[in-house]
């Protein structure tokens, strides 16, 4: 591929804001991208800050999950164990807590999940 403006200059790279073909000459060099210089470096700026921001939110994303997760878990867990703890006291308790419990507790597992692919998107 050649420069866009300059046909016969080879290109070094291409515009991450308009993916045209940029020789020495034309580049400008945005953090670890490339733009025209000129035309898009701000929009490739503001591209990159986008992108940084996304990143950001798959972390922020990532630790509430996994605080969501911890609670539902504990919570889990309690209901389960009082679940059997009541059993000989009271039936009915067994047979309400400890399905609760263990809902809660595949849901825990299931927010950890999600915790777990955000984090991944780092
Ligand atoms: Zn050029
Ligand atoms: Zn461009």
């Amino acid at each position: 591929m050649n420069c866009f403006v300059h046909s016969i200059a080879p290109a070094v790279g291409i515009c991450k804001q308009c993916g045209r073909g940029l020789c020495c000459d034309c580049a400008a060099e945005v953090e670890q991208s490339l733009a025209c210089k000129g035309r898009c470096e701000a929009a490739v700026a503001s591209l990159n800050e986008l992108n940084d921001r996304a990143k950001t939110a798959y972390h922020k994303a990532a630790g509430s999950y996994t605080k969501i997760a911890t609670v539902i878990g504990l919570t889990g867990l309690l209901f389960t164990v009082v679940g059997i703890m009541m059993r000989k006291a009271d039936f009915i308790t067994l047979l309400v807590f400890t399905p609760l419990g263990l809902v809660f507790l595949l849901c825990s597992v299931f927010f950890f999940h999600s915790a777990k692919q955000y984090r991944s998107r780092d």
